[in-house]
């Protein structure tokens, strides 16, 4: 007999091929149960490549790292050779020019021809919205450390980052690859580009553009590295929505959540949460390196 409410299989084939808000958004948890077991959302535990591993001849070798938070310098010996360097957010702890002065040295020291850097939530003054309006807790508890930035003009720190491709909500292209990056996360602690759930974000995935080879974001999508250790899914459902019917990236790199430090596959996007610090932020998780061929030149 018909059943009045919807089963989840339903909802599913209501969005089959586009990307809208999730009914139950606002339930992560919920909504990863009722679709971890289906094909269309497969999920397996990758062995990240050993960055010890000679890069194969024709390839571009990416070295991710995410959520430093003012500790990078400590990965100066040991970081792996690559060409592109990539950073998916948390390289400060609220964002002062001194933090962003110290990261962009360290990346001033490294050897790798390219780096992308996109922010956090803790970049507090990278967000105009936040230090325009000045009314988030977070902004009121650094009230005395950004008076600092008052005076050196917030709407310069962004460019203090010389030394990288600074992206948001923005696309670059890197020896063929399409590279893009946004900051936004789901709101929690009213920190920095935080957005509600559905279609708050939604309106900042529909950016992304469809044929995005690395896609970078400061959080996870629902599933693959947004375990808490509360064992709440964190992440966000509209951006694995996203990811998996409409941009279809090969590779998804990001942050924030640093307990679900690792690497997942469905089977057709490889997702890499690549924070550095663990969850009591000690600096002791090790970059994740992948190996993409070079594009050809047409
Ligand atoms: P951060 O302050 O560096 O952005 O995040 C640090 C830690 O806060 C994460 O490792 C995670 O434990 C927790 N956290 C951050 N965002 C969320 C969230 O949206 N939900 C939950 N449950 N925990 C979060
Ligand atoms: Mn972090
Ligand atoms: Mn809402
Ligand atoms: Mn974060």
């Amino acid at each position: 007999s018909m059943s009045a409410k919807p089963r989840d299989e339903d909802i599913e084939d209501e969005y089959a091929g586009e990307v809208a808000v999730h009914p139950e958004t606002h339930r992560p948890t919920y909504v990863w149960d009722t679709m971890k077991n289906r094909s269309s959302t497969g999920y397996r535990v990758v062995t990240p490549v050993c960055p010890d591993t000679p890069k194969p001849e024709g390839a571009v070798r990416f070295v991710c790292i995410s959520d430093t938070h003012n500790q990078a310098a400590r990965l100066i010996q040991t970081l792996p050779a690559g060409d592109v360097l990539i950073h998916a957010g948390d390289f400060t702890n609220t964002g002062r020019p001194s933090e962003v002065k110290r990261f962009n040295e360290f990346l001033g020291h490294l050897p790798h021809r390219h780096k992308i850097v996109i922010a956090g939530n803790h970049e507090v003054t990278f967000d105009r919205q936040l230090m325009t309006e000045q009314n988030s807790h977070v902004f009121m508890s650094f009230a005395t450390a950004l008076q600092e930035v008052k005076q050196e003009d917030w709407k310069h720190i962004p460019a203090l980052l010389t030394n990288c491709t600074y992206l948001e909500d923005a696309e670059v292209n890197i020896m063929g690859f399409r590279i893009y990056g946004s900051p936004w996360q789901p709101e929690f602690c009213d920190w920095a580009f935080n957005l509600q759930r559905g279609q708050p974000l939604l309106d900042k995935w529909n950016l992304i553009p469809a044929g995005i080879d690395v896609l970078v974001t400061h959080g996870p999508p629902l599933g693959h590295g947004d375990l808490t250790t509360s064992k709440e899914r964190a992440g966000c459902v509209e951006l694995l929505t996203t990811v998996q019917r409409r941009v279809k990236p090969k590779y998804h790199i990001f942050g924030h959540i640093h307990e679900g430090y690792g690497v997942t596959t469905d089977n057709k996007t490889t997702f890499i949460n690549a924070s550095i610090c663990t969850v009591n932020y000690s600096p002791s998780n090790k970059p994740i390196v992948f190996d993409l061929p070079t594009p050809k030149i047409p």
